[in-house]
């Protein structure tokens, strides 16, 4: 039986069901092989040889991925992608999912998505590398993004102005399949803030605030699970009279209803809602950022509701203009759904280096957010089932 990304051991705001085919492990997981920390002995080395490490190993005798930092201070991220099948610690078959390149073909990988501590080793999974292919890197498959992952200077800072109306015009409601330091992409400094809402490819995307378009991109067709669309993706950026800079990712190439220069008004229809780029389901990744570029700090934001009141959506729950409301009647929950989101079986402690530093935005101050917002089931916005 396949082995999904539900079982994985991380913290959360994400909702695994959400990313087929993507296998998160934070320091530690069920299902990796182990964790361990880094021994230079292990590798035959003396102190100071570090830079002799490779980042990535594949294990000559068993096939086992490890991946390793070296570095004393800073958590690593490895994004990786492999076409061979993959199993897990237990020799599980891990679950693939899909990805498509630019020319439309459409293949299954498996993407592994790791923390490593300083001075850590994950050995993640074991590969199906054919006998006779050797083991060498050039014989396997893996395309990987390694960085280092810095925290987040400021992940706490919040102002009551920075309230929007709800992004995504359609059939509401739409599910929030990754929120505010997700532990899926919202971990880095540039990302930190974002929220994700999983919509149908060609939802209307309405700018949040009034101001001018900085830039579009949309001629990327390539998307799903593959992280080499983490170097590929379509937006639309508008540079908001608030002096925020507001980016709506993954959307439908050749989709933008505005150019370069064009004054926006808030709620204007930017363009139409994809999944180009690094994007397992199609979803609208939108996010504020006080500088320019992308790996300027995000910033902190919240939705307004139809009677007046912000929230901070959070992963798992379902969103529309009116607020957040029921899940469809027609979406079957899977079993347990609810509690795969921010799952957590790990030590918190261990994981609030990861992005802020201080765990704010997960789903424990998230909840907090939650607890403080009105109801607002009596919205009268029609609600349709997808
Ligand atoms: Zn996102």
């Amino acid at each position: 039986m396949a082995v999904d990304a539900s079982t994985a051991n991380v913290r959360g705001n994400y909702v695994a069901s959400s990313q087929p085919g993507c296998h998160i492990a934070h320091h530690d997981a069920e299902w990796i092989i182990e964790a361990t920390d880094f021994d230079l002995e292990d590798y035959g080395l003396e102190p100071g040889d570090e830079e002799g490490v490779p980042d990535m190993i594949v294990d000559p005798d068993t096939r086992s991925l490890s991946v390793i930092n070296t570095g004393y201070d800073t958590d690593k991220s490895f994004f990786i992608t492999t076409k061979h099948a993959a199993f897990d610690g237990q020799r599980r078959p891990m679950a693939a999912g899909p990805t498509r390149n630019s020319e439309g073909q459409e293949d299954l990988v498996t993407t592994l998505v790791l923390i490593v501590k300083p001075r850590g080793v994950i050995e993640a999974c074991y590969l199906d590398v054919t006998e006779g292919q050797g083991c060498g890197e050039e014989a396997i498959d893996l395309f990987s993004d390694i960085k280092n992952v810095k925290q987040h200077p400021n992940p706490a800072a919040w102002e009551s102005s920075r309230t929007y109306p709800f992004p995504l015009g359609g059939n509401a409601p739409f599910l929030c399949s990754q929120g505010v330091g997700g532990s899926f992409t919202h971990f880095f400094p540039g990302t930190h803030h974002a929220l994700d809402f999983e919509c149908p490819e060609g939802t209307p995307i309405l700018s949040l605030a009034s101001g001018t378009v900085k830039e579009v991109r949309q001629s990327e067709t390539a998307g799903g699970v593959h992280a080499r669309g983490l170097f590929h993706w379509n937006s639309v950026t508008v540079l908001q009279e608030d002096g925020l800079l507001a980016e709506y990712v993954h959307i439908l190439a050749g989709s933008a209803l505005v150019n370069p220069g064009d004054r926006v008004e808030a709620g204007q229809p930017l363009c139409l809602s994809g999944g180009a780029g690094f994007c397992p389901t199609p979803h609208l990744h939108l996010q504020l950022q006080e500088g320019e570029g992308d790996t300027a700090p995000t910033v902190q934001f919240a939705m307004l509701d139809c009677e007046g009141n912000s929230y901070f959506p959070v992963a798992g729950k379902w969103y529309g203009p009116q607020g957040e409301v029921t899940p469809p009647p027609s979406i079957v929950q899977p079993q347990g759904a609810l509690g795969r989101v921010g799952a957590v079986q790990g030590e918190h402690s261990e994981h609030h280096d990861v992005g802020d530093g201080k765990g704010s935005g997960f789903v424990e101050e998230c909840a907090e957010g939650c607890a403080q917002r009105p109801q607002r089931e009596t919205c009268p916005l029609p609600r349709a089932s997808r």
